[in-house]
């Protein structure tokens, strides 16, 4: 069977459905299809690691990111549980798993990340990864009767599957190959303080030591890791990262890198001027930070999704956001603003072993590069965020800036 849409949208993640939303706000009647690979309707992937892990009542449908109404009130086509499988962009026709195939005149590909495998004994019963939701119930199931847990990887989902255990009371350990937490966007201080922190809620740390396989044995199983120190569990959870599902897009010769992403540019359009790509996989050419890259965060997704969907209708408008990233850890909460890749310093302002801190990273000039702000009072962090934007649109000296000035401390 043959369809066919104005508008067609792969992925049913965060930047689909933005898309169709700035989509239907630019062009009223042309027709979009969403196709979703997952049985599910789109859904936001933050609380799948925070609330849907220690929340008795939460359920899968708090994750969805519109109301059941919202499609059919839009005019927007679902199409769940169904992969696309192949695009022919000569013919602007996508081939669904089913058979079913659907023309476009502009087509959006949003299909984001899977978890990283760990290649030894990653596969075995008891090991899980979080990227789905019912990975995310798989997840609770084990905090509550698999115990003690260990935790592969210290970045910001392994940090937080750490701290629903600590949340409730759960014995668990975390492995981190580098010497601090969050290692791919904090330094050292703010890992130490994370480390300090959970450490006196019951978790506990092994760094500067990578996992190296992991054994069933006992009736349980074993992480060991590369110096040969042995961690007993009965569920482990492996955090090392995202791998982006670019094969879609790059099987249908669109340039980028399994790597690194499919290229666009500033308005998140491919090689092909009938075809865009956006959140985790888009490697874009960022306003803001003056780089090309990609970012693997919801917000970017987000934002992404509603810039597309407006130049897919016509809007020709660049896309333009200063990086913004958060995570929460129990008691803690974190935002990030702009580029913590590569900095020339970094310096910390505010109250660092009281969880009251902002730190800085800058370029050779000195000028902001990145604020990540910490705090207990999630609230405080709206403001220093907004802060964080200005100074680093402004390229302030970092040198001058105060935990008064950021409002952090
Ligand atoms: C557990 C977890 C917690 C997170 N927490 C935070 C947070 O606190 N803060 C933050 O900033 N970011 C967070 N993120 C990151 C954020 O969720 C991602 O950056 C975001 O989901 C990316 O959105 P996306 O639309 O690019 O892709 P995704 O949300 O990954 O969605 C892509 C969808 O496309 C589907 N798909 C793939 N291939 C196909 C195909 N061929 N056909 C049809 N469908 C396909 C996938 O199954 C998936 O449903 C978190 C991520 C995870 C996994």
């Amino acid at each position: 069977m043959s369809l066919s849409t104005r508008y067609l949208i792969i992925g049913g993640g965060v930047s689909g459905p933005a898309c169709s939303m700035a989509i239907r706000e630019h062009d009223t009647e042309g027709g979009i299809t969403i196709v979703c690979g997952e049985n599910h309707p789109p859904y936001d992937r933050p609380p799948l690691s925070k609330p849907a892990l220690f929340k008795d009542e939460w359920q899968f449908d708090d994750a969805y990111s519109k109301f059941d109404n919202f499609y059919p009130d839009n005019k927007i086509e679902l199409i769940i549980g169904c992969q696309a499988k192949r695009i022919d962009r000569t013919h602007r026709r996508v081939q669904l798993e089913d058979g079913r195939e659907i023309e476009y005149e502009n087509l959006l590909i949003a299909t984001g990340s899977g978890s990283r495998r760990f290649e030894n004994g990653g596969n075995l019963p008891g090991v899980y990864y979080l990227r789905r939701l019912e990975e995310s119930a798989a997840i609770k199931q084990a905090i509550h009767e698999s115990q003690p847990l260990v935790i592969i990887g210290g970045g910001y989902i392994g940090m937080e599957v750490a701290a629903a255990c600590a949340k409730l009371g759960v014995p668990a350990t975390l492995i981190e190959r580098n010497a601090h937490l969050w290692p791919r966007f904090a330094g050292s201080e703010t890992g130490e303080f994370l480390k300090s922190h959970f450490g006196k809620l019951g978790i506990a740390f092994h760094l500067g030591d990578a996992a190296s396989s992991i054994e069933a044995r006992d009736g349980g199983l074993v992480v060991t890791t590369e110096e040969g120190v042995e961690h007993p569990a009965k569920a482990v959870v492996v955090a090392i990262g995202a791998a982006l599902n670019t094969e879609l897009a790059l099987g249908a010769g669109l340039e980028g890198s399994p790597e690194h992403g499919v290229s666009v540019d500033s308005y998140l359009q491919t090689s092909d001027p009938n075809v865009w790509a956006c959140g985790d996989i888009a490697n874009f050419e960022d306003i803001a930070m003056g780089k090309r890259w990609h970012i693997e965060h919801h917000l970017n997704a987000r934002w992404q999704g509603l810039a597309a969907g407006a130049n897919m209708a016509g809007a020709n408008e660049p896309y333009d956001r200063v990086p913004y990233f958060w995570s929460d850890v129990h008691d803690i909460s974190m935002i990030l603003r702009g580029d913590p890749e590569n900095p020339a310093g970094v310096r910390y302002v505010g109250d660092v072993q009281a969880g009251e801190f902002a730190e800085l990273r800058y370029d050779a000039g000195g000028a902001l590069r990145m604020g990540l702000a910490v705090s207990h009072d999630e609230k405080k962090l709206d403001p220093v965020s907004d802060t964080l934007e200005e100074l680093i649109r402004a390229k302030a000296q970092a040198g001058s800036i105060t935990a008064e000035s950021l409002g952090v401390g």
